[in-house]
This record gives C-alpha cells, sequence and structure tokens, in this order.
C-alpha cells in the first residue's frame, strides 16, 4: 500500500489540480483505518467534479485492488465490479 501511494504521488498527474475535493478533509475519501464510512458524502462531490472521468480511469490503472479510498465517485468495491464487468465482456 504504501508504494502506491508513493507512486501516486510522486506521478501526482496536473489534473487532481482541479478536483473538487480540493478543501474538504482528505478522511471523506480515506476513513482512517476502523472508523466506517459509506463514502456518500465525497461520492456527491465526486458528482460534481469536473475531472471525474479523469480521476475514476486513474484509479482503474492501478488494478482492482491498487488504491484505497474513493476515486471517481467510485469505492473500491464499486470499482472492483467494473473490472469484473470488463473482463466478462472481453471474455466473450
Ligand atoms: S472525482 Fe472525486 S476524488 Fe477524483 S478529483 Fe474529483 S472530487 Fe477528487
Amino acid at each position: 500500500m504504501e508504494t502506491v501511494v508513493v507512486a501516486v504521488l510522486d506521478g501526482r498527474p496536473d489534473w487532481m489540480d482541479q478536483g473538487a475535493c480540493i478543501g474538504h478533509p482528505l478522511e471523506l475519501w480515506f476513513p482512517p483505518p476502523g472508523r466506517v464510512s459509506d463514502g456518500n458524502i465525497a461520492k456527491r462531490i465526486c458528482h460534481n467534479c469536473p475531472v471525474q472521468q479523469l480521476c475514476l480511469d486513474y484509479a482503474m490503472t492501478f488494478g482492482p485492488r491498487g488504491l484505497a479510498g474513493i476515486w471517481g465517485g467510485m469505492s473500491e468495491r464499486q470499482r472492483i465490479h467494473i473490472y469484473r464487468n470488463r473482463r466478462l465482456l472481453n471474455s466473450k
């Protein structure tokens, strides 16, 4: 996990500066361990973000479990679901 975080920060894309999440508490997207959150506040902010698709695409490049938290308005579980659906589509 630490390696991924470092990789993300080292290669921080420019579009991140346009994220609607800027200025909001980071824990809305990355709840601290042991804290239960459905992420709905973060997801609502993401859905009005001008770079939502770029953000989701970026997270998907790290694989189904590559990044924790909410990216592009989707939780890790939702991104895994997308991966599975894409794999199913590609296998047909
Ligand atoms: S989609 Fe969400 S997490 Fe991604 S940059 Fe926008 S507000 Fe931030």
